[in-house]
């Protein structure tokens, strides 16, 4: 069923196991030979990887723990398809010649290091991995622009507004605003908010997403980072983001143009579609993403998000404003928070107030160097420990 076709785009997908990576394939898949899995890499679920290899009989696969690599039977791995090992083999399969476009979508600040590898290489990359401007916004947006490589976004929201910023000119915009579905919990009494168990968090009531994502989606925060990721990509001052809640998630954004015209994208929530944008972008090609149907009646509703019942929306403000050092405190932050409660170690209701305790107790820097933040992402994680209890 693969072809090599020597047309086709190719494609290395990180963190093809996720969410993401395996709705990529499907678009992949779909694609007739256009688009071909030129690369894949996943650091767990190792049995996944290797179906996914058997199937699209990609180039390199990289398999980026090695540890859990080196306890894998690979001997099924088809023959054309060479094994790679540990982190640093993401930065050097993006730089290869052959690969004409990287799919950011391993979950977190493990994904920096491939995205900016791949900018560096200039590769278009379709990112998915928010934390990379979250935690670098400034320093990965100018080394695109230095670069000349195209960075297109797959968040749905962005790629919404990257799509409506098409109407007009970008000294017209006055507004981008951000929709959220407000997550599974946005009608809770803050004592129903004690009682959410790790379980509840992870049953998303719109969106099929990987476990990190889909916790930020319930305490806000992932809203908290997409206006950070909003702020860089596109250039706008926090003042002029805003946040609405939209439960339906059909409306996956807008832009208020200055005469008060607003621009949205619509859509069924379906990630394939964002992530097809990405692939043939500046084109737009029939694909397997849902439609709306036009012969049933659906609503759409709006609600102002409240910065008092979602913290975490003022932390993402707050962030957006400040730039320099808060993003990367704040993702590491969030990220160790994330983890502990999932092991069970933190409440749900503990991860905004640490993640804003770190982020106000830190040292801020108003232009720090990459390494800079990447030794703050250390200090912040363990900034976090204190409010652990194992
Ligand atoms: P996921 O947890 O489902 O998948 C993550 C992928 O990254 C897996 O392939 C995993 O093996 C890999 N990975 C995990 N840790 C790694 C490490 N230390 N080093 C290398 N690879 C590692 O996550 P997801 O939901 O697919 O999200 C991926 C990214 O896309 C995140 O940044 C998320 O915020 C963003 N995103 C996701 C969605 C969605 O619908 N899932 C929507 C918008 C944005
Ligand atoms: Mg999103």
């Amino acid at each position: 069923m693969c072809f090599m076709n020597l047309s086709s785009k190719m494609i290395a997908v990180l963190g093809s196991t996720g969410s993401i990576g395996t709705n990529a394939l499907e678009v992949i898949e779909a694609s007739g030979g256009r688009l071909q899995a030129i690369a894949l890499s996943a650091h767990s679920k190792l049995d996944q990887l290797l179906a996914q290899a058997k199937r699209h009989k990609p180039r390199w696969i990289i398999a980026t723990d090695p540890k859990a690599a080196k306890a894998f039977d690979w001997s099924a791995l088809p023959s054309e398809t060479e094994l790679l090992t540990g982190p640093a083999a993401l930065a050097e399969v993006v730089a290869r010649d052959e690969v004409d476009l990287v799919l950011a979508a391993i979950v977190g600040i493990a994904g920096l290091e491939s995205t900016w590898a791949a900018l560096d290489h200039k590769k278009t990359v379709a990112l998915a991995n928010k934390e990379a401007l979250v935690v670098a916004g400034p320093l990965v947006t100018q080394l695109a622009e230095q670069r000349q490589a195209l960075l297109l976004p797959v968040d749905s929201e962005h790629s919404a507004i990257f799509q409506a910023l098409q109407a007009g000119k970008s000294s017209e915009v006055d507004r981008l605003v951000l929709t959220a579905s407000g997550g599974p919990f946005k009608d809770f009494s803050p004592f129903q908010l004690k009682q959410v168990t790790v379980a509840e968090a992870l049953e998303h009531p719109v969106w099929d997403m990987g476990p990190k994502i889909t916790v930020d989606s319930a305490t806000m925060m992932n809203k908290a980072l997409e206006i950070i990721e909003a702020r860089w990509l596109f250039g706008i001052p926090a003042d002029q983001i805003s946040v609405v809640i939209h439960p339906q998630s059909i409306v996956h954004s807008m832009v208020e143009f200055v005469d008060g015209s607003v621009i949205a994208q619509l859509s069924p929530p379906d990630m394939r579609l964002p992530i097809q944008y990405a692939f043939y972008y500046p084109d737009r090609v029939a694909g397997v993403a849902e439609r709306l149907d036009w012969d049933r009646a659906f609503s759409l509703e709006f609600e102002p998000a409240d910065t008092d019942q979602f913290p975490a929306l003022k932390l993402g403000f707050d962030c957006a404003e400040a730039g320099g050092t808060a993003g990367a405190v704040l993702n590491a932050a969030n990220e160790a928070a994330v983890g502990a409660f999932l092991a069970g170690e933190l409440h749900f209701t503990e991860i905004v107030p640490a993640c804003r305790s770190v982020l106000d107790s830190h040292s801020f820097e108003a232009q720090p160097s990459l390494d800079q933040l990447i030794e703050l992402d250390r200090w912040a994680r363990q900034e976090i420990l204190s409010w652990v209890c194992p």
